[in-house]
């Protein structure tokens, strides 16, 4: 699948120094220590085509664009991928629905998420990949699965063939992810597409390996497996096993995505033998009206209609930096005139120049320190109040060499002040 267009990048030269990274599974902030010397490799969950970018994801690609900015600026080169969910229930009920093909649903949507993520200036992924796209590995790895032992059937009343279930009972690996109880787990599992209470299942949380084809519904050839195409925790196992390699160093996605999603894919790799992220980082939750961003509740807050609106991308950016990656904040008409506020004092003091080396240290300092976007516009708030006055932050009035704020900003942050 095609991405999109990366922003140029002009980085700093680096810094030697490692990105500080809370690690969900290690429960603590930890160096990023790359399993292969001098390159990182970084995999975030992408989105269900169905309905465009909402803040939420944009929340969630931002975090993972700084990291990808900051294990950069430390000297590393960073490889991405992410997948497209377009072989999904959601999805396909929403073409049912609208009564279009899941296909073109799908292709509409990657469609204005591309253009929200380069508008956005997120950087690309090397690797873009949708399960259609990437449907022989997918069946190759079910197979695999099955050839271990891994899969049983539960019959399945409206298909002609069984449903096919991973036995999470034979790795012991449930829970590696998110260390959550099963009580916890049993909370939100089938609000997050799980089926703890299917009659057959050996295990409740059990994941749904390879569901058999249903009239209607688009489906694959499996040789013994049947038809049917795959459930949703075994594709980012193949995605990322074909384009990163496994182990990777980070997997990135939103908070909702610890459990099930992170956990059961883990889970897939174990029972494949294979070991998956050596880091797990997440982002929180943008609320909106009192709650939860989310398709269900309507409160949506698009980014292309934002900017068909006349909001600044960079103003948007603006807003996502104005809270900790992982805190869960709420979206509201006020951020964004404060962010489009800030904006104008950052271009004022663009226009008048200078050089500030203190800030541009500081503002890398924050980026490392587990993606301080909070503390970095601490440093960026100083910078535009000195102006052209004098002490230890004043400009350094020599025309090139380090502290070009601005340039840093855009390196490290994303935000370009031009236009
Ligand atoms: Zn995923």
């Amino acid at each position: 699948m095609h991405s999109w267009t990366s922003p140029a990048l002009d980085p700093l030269p680096a810094s030697g120094l490692p990105l500080r990274l809370f690690d969900t599974r290690a429960g603590r902030v930890a160096p990023i220590l790359p399993l292969t010397p001098g390159s990182a490799r970084l995999y975030v969950c992408g989105i269900t085509p169905y309905d465009s970018t909402h803040l939420g994801h944009a929340a969630t690609y931002h975090a993972a664009d700084l990291m990808r900015r900051a294990m950069h600026d430390t000297g590393l080169e960073v490889e991405m991928a992410q997948n497209i969910t377009d072989v999904d229930d959601p999805l396909l009920e929403r073409a049912d629905r609208d009564g279009v093909d899941w296909r073109d649903l799908a292709a509409s949507q990657v469609e204005l998420f591309t253009q929200d993520m380069e508008s956005l200036r997120i950087i690309a992924p090397e690797t873009y990949r949708s399960v259609s796209e990437a449907m022989d590995q997918i069946i190759a790895v079910v197979r695999t699965l099955h050839e271990r032992g891994r899969a049983y059937p539960v019959a399945a009343s409206d298909a002609a063939g069984p449903d096919w279930y991973l036995d999470l009972s034979q790795d012991g690996a449930l829970g590696d992810v998110s260390g959550w109880t099963e009580a916890q787990m049993l909370e939100v599992f089938a609000e997050r597409g799980g089926d703890p209470d299917r009659e057959g299942k050996r295990g409740r949380f059990d994941p749904l390996l390879w569901s058999a084809e249903r009239e209607g519904e688009p489906a694959w050839d499996a040789a013994e497996l049947g038809r049917g195409r795959p459930g949703w925790h075994v594709e980012c196992v193949c995605i990322a096993e074909e384009s990163i390699g496994l182990p990777f160093d980070i997997q990135a996605g939103g908070s909702d995505l610890v459990f099930p999603h992170h956990d059961l894919s883990a889970a897939h790799s174990v029972a494949l033998g294979r070991p998956f992220a050596a880091a797990y980082a997440h982002s929180g939750m943008v609320g909106h009206e009192g709650e939860k961003m989310s398709k269900s509740l309507g409160n949506l807050v698009f980014v292309h209609r934002l900017v068909h609106e006349g909001v600044d991308p960079m103003v948007i950016r603006l807003v996502l930096m104005a809270h900790h990656y992982r805190s869960d904040w709420e979206w509201t008409a006020q951020e964004l005139e404060q962010a489009r506020a800030r904006i104008e004092r950052y271009r004022a003091a663009a226009r008048r120049g200078g050089r500030f080396p203190t800030t541009v240290e500081e503002m890398r300092a924050a980026l490392r320190d587990d993606l301080d976007t909070v503390r970095a516009l601490e440093a960026l708030d100083a910078w535009a109040e000195v102006g052209t006055a004098t002490g230890p932050d004043a400009p350094d009035e020599a025309a090139s060499g380090p502290g070009d704020v601005p340039a840093a900003l855009d390196a490290l942050f994303g935000i370009t002040l031009q236009g």
